[in-house]
């Protein structure tokens, strides 16, 4: 028989789930229930055991979503302000989530199943990443007139009789889809520029773990953000492909999966409107042999463990040099298989013996859900039928070892000695599967780097500085970390732009480049007048 041990701690998070927000759709500054009072069920992936469930919003919740902030956007108070009294309303959201860490933190914990610390430690950078933001509201009005290096007509500048200057405008009514690894900071990464920027929004949070992201509309009502700016509809893909698909929705914001991504691009094609794709990765971690053995396997299972290898950026496949592989995999088996399950991401706070917060590997989370279990056992499967070699894990932990939970566990699982075609090479896994390929010169490392469609991030470790750079600058990926120590992996500050090469996006977020991703950039050209001139008749 299964036994659900941890119904006390679903029970307390169930109990934060019973607010309005966490019930109900956001629209035109109201919670609405959907239109159809259709529900999506969610599960503790630690148990199995029923969480919440939520409104299947569906195109016609959408439609009045759009409806609701194409209104706001044609009334323009929000796009008529400047960017830093906007900037000052969202400030007050990124502040609500800091106060409300502790709450946000067991919700994320019950519903994608990660460590409550790991959840509260993220958290905190949604919070503080909104601040940043914020403070770019002034950097973009600061950007607004700015001459066009005009006057003179000499060496390809503009003729002296004209006044250029630039404008960045905001886009329009927009969408905002989101994934489910990092609820919320992937939705607010999105929420906060699109905003501070004077978008009108829709936010459609994933089905599969995104209860933290309908707090966003009870932050949006609270900071007093007018009606209908900011709104969010709950939804599965249908809700998605109708957000997408409206011929009212001038920019569409995503982070998921490439093939989504693709689908969101399609559908964005025949209006011609603008699209931003965060999309997946199966990023490489480039070990050479003069790299510290220790800091090599503690990067390594970082760079695949964390999350349970729900990351983007998760380093999935291992890229080693000949001379140190054997030592570094049997430390590596031998690592991996001394890690307990985390039979309860809502509890857990200390493990103890191994410091996550000094950056190490402590547990083993649960995988989100079923469906995403199936899939990376289908990928298992088929490399050990294809011959791959397994140097630990590769199926799910006995019941006895994640006491009888019934959780949506995998063994952490190393696939060794695996061709350069094979699926688990080429494709996201987006589970705890790391697969290693071997080299043994530096043009080797760089070729097996390269040798995927995606490009979202890789690391290379060596000791020596001149080679990590010379290989580091041949890597063709949107984030790249060159390291001796493995310190800073999978790290992101707000102020350091980030994006995908190839399968892995289109666009940049992050950054100012980041914030310029929800605007349109626009030229006014002054003649028979000065800009001078119509300044002064603007302010009086
Ligand atoms: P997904 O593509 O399955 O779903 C993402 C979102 O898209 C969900 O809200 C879903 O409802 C919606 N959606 C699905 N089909 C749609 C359609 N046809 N039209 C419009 N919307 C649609 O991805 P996921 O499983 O939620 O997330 C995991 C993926 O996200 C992984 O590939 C991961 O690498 C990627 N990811 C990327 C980044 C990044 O910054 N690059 C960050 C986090 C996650």
């Amino acid at each position: 028989m299964k036994l659900n041990t941890n119904t006390k701690s679903l029970a307390k998070v169930q109990t934060h789930l019973v607010a309005e927000c966490f019930n109900k759709l956001y629209i035109g500054g109201q919670f609405v229930d959907a239109i159809d009072g259709e529900k999506i069920p969610t599960y503790y992936p630690a148990t199995g055991e029923f969480l919440h469930e939520f409104p299947r919003g569906k195109a016609n919740d959408v439609d009045a979503a759009i409806a609701a902030a194409e209104a706001a956007w044609v009334e323009g108070t929000w796009a008529g302000m400047s960017a830093a009294e906007r900037a000052e309303i969202v400030a007050k959201m990124a502040q609500g989530i800091e106060d409300n860490v502790e709450m946000l933190a067991e919700i994320e914990a019950a519903d994608v199943g990660k460590p409550y610390r790991q959840a509260a430690m993220t958290l905190g950078g949604a919070a503080g990443e909104g601040k940043y933001w914020c403070s770019l509201g002034k950097v973009l009005d600061a950007e607004q007139d700015v001459p066009v290096n005009s006057g003179g007509g000499e060496g390809g500048v503009p003729p002296a009789e004209w006044d250029v200057v630039y404008r960045r405008d905001p886009i329009g009514v927009i969408g905002l889809i989101s994934a489910w690894n990092y609820p919320m900071n992937v939705a607010f990464r999105k929420v906060a520029p699109a905003l501070v920027a004077g978008n009108c929004a829709i936010l459609k949070p994933s089905e599969i773990a995104g209860l933290s992201c309908m707090f966003i509309g009870k932050l949006a009502q609270d900071a007093g953000i007018p009606p209908g700016v900011f709104n969010v509809v709950t939804g599965d893909r249908d809700a998605g492909a109708a957000l997408a698909a409206s011929p009212s929705v001038s920019m569409i914001s995503f982070t998921g999966s490439t093939l989504t991504g693709s689908k969101i691009m399609g559908a964005c094609a025949p209006k011609l409107s603008q699209v931003a794709l965060e999309l997946g990765g199966k990023s490489a971690l480039v070990v050479f042999d003069d790299t510290d053995l220790d800091k090599a396997v503690e990067t390594t299972m970082k760079g695949f463990l964390a999350n349970g290898g729900q990351i983007c950026t998760a380093h999935t496949r291992l890229v080693v040099q000949d001379s140190i592989k054997a030592p570094l995999l049997k430390k590596l088996k031998e690592e991996l298989e001394k890690l307990p399950f985390c039979n309860d991401p809502i509890t857990e706070k200390d493990r103890g013996d191994r410091a996550w917060e000094a950056g190490m590997t402590d547990v083993v989370q649960p995988v989100v859900c079923d469906s995403q279990h199936k899939k990376i056992m289908g990928f298992l499967h088929e490399a050990k039928a294809a011959g791959v070699e397994v140097l630990t894990g590769g199926d799910v932990p006995d019941d006895e070892t994640v006491g009888n939970s019934g959780g949506y566990f995998i063994q952490p699982t190393v696939l060794i000695n695996v061709e350069r075609d094979a699926d688990v090479w080429q494709k996201e896994v987006f589970g705890p599967v790391l697969s290693v390929r071997s080299f043994s010169t530096e043009d080797d490392a760089v070729l097996e780097a390269n040798s995927t469609a995606f490009g979202l991030a890789s690391t290379v470790m060596s000791s020596d500085p001149a080679k990590a750079m010379r290989v580091a600058n041949r890597i063709r990926a949107g984030a790249v970390f060159a390291t001796s120590t493995g310190e800073g992996l999978l790290a992101e500050h707000p102020a350091v732009s980030r994006g995908g090469f190839g399968f892995s996006g289109v666009g940049r977020e992050l950054g100012i480049g980041g914030l310029h991703e929800y605007t349109e950039l626009k030229s006014v050209n002054y003649t028979g007048f000065s800009l001078a001139d119509a300044k002064k008749q603007r302010t009086g």
